[in-house]
């Protein structure tokens, strides 16, 4: 059976990888390419899909198994409202969303299954286990800090990732990572605290995502590393998750390792 997937922000450098992908694929098919009102690509036809033309108002785009969001926080809050109103999977990658529109996400997810997550690679998601055992073993007595350098238009910082990075080390220290996260160092500061997790942020050129995590102690440190080189790994990551609410999962907010079965181990 090939699955039909809405892809919203179709011609943004996510969206572009996410059609490359689901053409690639053949257990998938492109049923929307939704875009932005202002984008010069509307109704124009798909290279990928010719017989398919971009358009923008979600209204017309009702005949699909799952809907992909790689756009920005309000764009993804009309996605959802709409799946939600279909009773449609939605898988969202947009990062840089408020805790109050992470909120309507969790609630949305009583009627609708949901695939959201800060990163859709394979390696991330180790990384996020890795960091816990990490920090399961040294995190206590070390110095965390985390890096991260993406590209001159990413909008928000510190990086999606590079918070989940702060979040699974929280969630395995028994910490409020709100409350612990240092996001600026500027002026006379004073000493670091233990219990603090620093965040440093590089926008160059066309990095397209590179996270370092440190745990430092005096004498020695464990540097965990992961880059990512194409953005078609993010791509892959997301439809395999689309495939995967496609078998029929239940009504629920899921993120990767859920897809992955890395929750099992
Ligand atoms: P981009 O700016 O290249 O693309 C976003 C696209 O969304 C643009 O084409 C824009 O016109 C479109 N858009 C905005 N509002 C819209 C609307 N109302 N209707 C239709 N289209 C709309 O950005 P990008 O690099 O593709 O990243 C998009 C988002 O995905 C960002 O939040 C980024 O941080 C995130 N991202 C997440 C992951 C992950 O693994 N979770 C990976 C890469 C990027």
């Amino acid at each position: 059976m090939t699955i039909r997937i809405l892809i919203k922000g179709a011609v943004g450098r996510m969206g572009t990888n996410l059609v490359k992908t689901l053409a690639a694929n053949p257990n998938t098919t492109l049923a929307y390419a939704v875009v932005h009102a202002q984008a010069p690509e509307l109704g124009k036809s798909v290279p990928e899909f010719p017989e398919l033309t971009y358009i923008t108002d979600l209204k017309e785009a009702t005949d699909f198994d799952v809907a992909i969001d790689f756009t920005s926080p309000s764009s993804t809050l009309e996605t959802l409202a709409h799946c939600q109103k279909l009773g449609k999977p939605l898988v969202i990658g947009t990062t840089g969303l408020s805790n109050a529109e992470k909120e309507q996400i969790k609630a949305a997810s009583k009627d609708i299954p949901i695939v959201f997550a800060a990163n859709f690679s394979v390696g991330m998601n180790l990384m996020f286990k890795l960091v816990e055992k990490a920090a399961k073993v040294m995190g206590e007595y070390s110095d965390i800090e985390i890096i991260e350098a993406h590209h001159h238009h990413k909008v928000d910082a510190p990086s999606g990732t590079a918070l989940a990075l702060g979040e699974h080390i929280c969630k395995a220290l028994d910490r409020d990572l709100e409350q612990v996260a240092v996001k600026e160092r500027n002026g006379l500061i004073g000493p670091r605290t233990k219990e603090e997790i620093g965040f440093s942020t590089i926008r160059a050129a066309d990095v397209i995502g590179e996270h370092t995590v440190w745990f430092a102690d005096i004498g020695e440190r464990v540097e965990l590393s992961h880059r990512v080189s194409d953005r078609i790994t993010f791509a892959r990551g997301a439809v395999h998750a689309a495939l995967w609410l496609a078998q029929g999962q239940e009504a629920n907010l899921y993120d990767m390792t859920n897809v992955l079965g890395l929750d099992k181990i």
